[in-house]
């Protein structure tokens, strides 16, 4: 059960609520979020939903009879929009674009990155300054100095910075520079860290576990809105099965069925999906045919000299090609 409380409710009148909810046996979670306040009741019992519904401060009261609560579509009817600021929005009805290197790797490549990015109307850029290596020796990042220098460019044309948090201590000192907190498929199920980005008032974008199911996926953005941030994105990247043919498997599946189950945005991220250059454009088209409100793609001028995840990124040519298709494709999807 979710109710949605008064913005100025009285504390005696919000204690009183609580008190009704927990005679019913029910056990209840406050949530105060950017939005809205609300109480997150837990129980089983069934009970005549008119003994709350005329305690003053109740805004309105919905039964969600999912595991997960306040990220169910159950109970409300519009889909999140995110607004970034600058009139930029994921979800809004119009195909979002997020696309820049795998790692940040130094001021040329970011200034020739937001060229391409301007030239195309793109107004996201992704790139990693903290990444999830395989192995300890790769390369791991910039830190916090590349985000700093990537954000003094990104800022001056405009463009939004979606980037990955890879634990607690960091969220801190990327704040002032982070439009999106991106939790890495290895962070899926990070709960202190999904606590932790509960308490910020900057969108977080959480990607698909390795071999998280799309239930668990739902869960862990339960994490982060009850822990008072309801700007939240779900992303599809992908997961580990018995396919060697591909980096992982693009579970596009997951996209109508999450569009079913949640208001929140969804976006597919073709590239770690598929992990072969050449088979990105199509499954970035397959993800918006399948509902997408936006596609992450990874993009460098050089793809065959980038630090990181050469092998699935295209470069700005066959960017700009992808980036055309993809409007295309989601004007058709849009009026169906
Ligand atoms: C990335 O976006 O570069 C990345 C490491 O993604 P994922 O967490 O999906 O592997
Ligand atoms: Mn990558």
């Amino acid at each position: 059960m979710i109710i949605q409380l008064e913005d100025k409710i009285k504390p005696n009148d919000r204690n009183n609520v609580i008190e009704v909810i927990e005679a019913l046996g029910y056990k209840v979670t406050e949530v105060k979020t950017q939005r809205c306040n609300y109480l997150i009741g837990i129980g089983k019992r069934e009970f005549d939903i008119r003994k709350l519904g005329n305690q003053a401060g109740i805004l309105d009261i919905h039964r969600v009879s999912d595991d997960y609560k306040l990220v169910s579509k159950k109970w409300k009817v519009k889909n999140t929009v995110i607004d970034l600021g600058d009139e930029v929005y994921i979800g809004n009805g119009e195909l979002a674009v997020m696309t820049g290197p795998c790692s940040i790797e130094g001021e040329e490549q970011i200034k020739k990155t937001i060229d391409h990015l301007v030239e195309n109307g793109i107004k996201i850029m992704r790139g990693g300054v903290y990444k999830p290596r395989s192995s300890p020796y790769s390369f791991r990042g910039l830190g916090i100095d590349g985000l700093k220098l990537w954000y003094e460019y990104a800022r001056s044309k405009g463009i939004k910075i979606v980037t990955e948090v890879m634990q607690v201590s960091q969220i801190e000192p990327m704040l002032p520079y982070t439009d999106i907190f991106q939790v890495g498929a290895r962070n899926t199920q990070n709960f202190n860290l999904l606590d932790e980005l509960g308490k910020v008032d900057k969108a977080v974008m959480i990607k698909r576990g390795i071999s998280g199911t799309i239930d668990e996926l739902l869960h862990s953005a339960e994490y982060v809105f009850s822990a008072g941030n309801e700007k939240l994105i779900l992303c599809e990247r992908g997961i580990r099965t018995y396919e060697k043919a591909s980096r992982n498997t693009l579970d596009l599946n997951a996209v109508p069925i999450l569009k079913e189950k949640t208001h929140l945005p969804i976006v597919v991220d073709p590239s770690h999906g598929i992990g072969i250059r050449n088979h990105v454009a199509p499954m970035a088209l397959a993800g918006i045919m399948a509902g997408a409100d936006g596609i992450i793609y990874e993009t460098h001028e050089k793809p065959e000299e980038a630090y990181s995840d050469g092998q699935q990124t295209l470069d700005f040519k066959e960017s700009a090609a992808l980036n055309k298709k993809m409007k295309e494709a989601y004007q058709l999807v849009s009026n169906w």
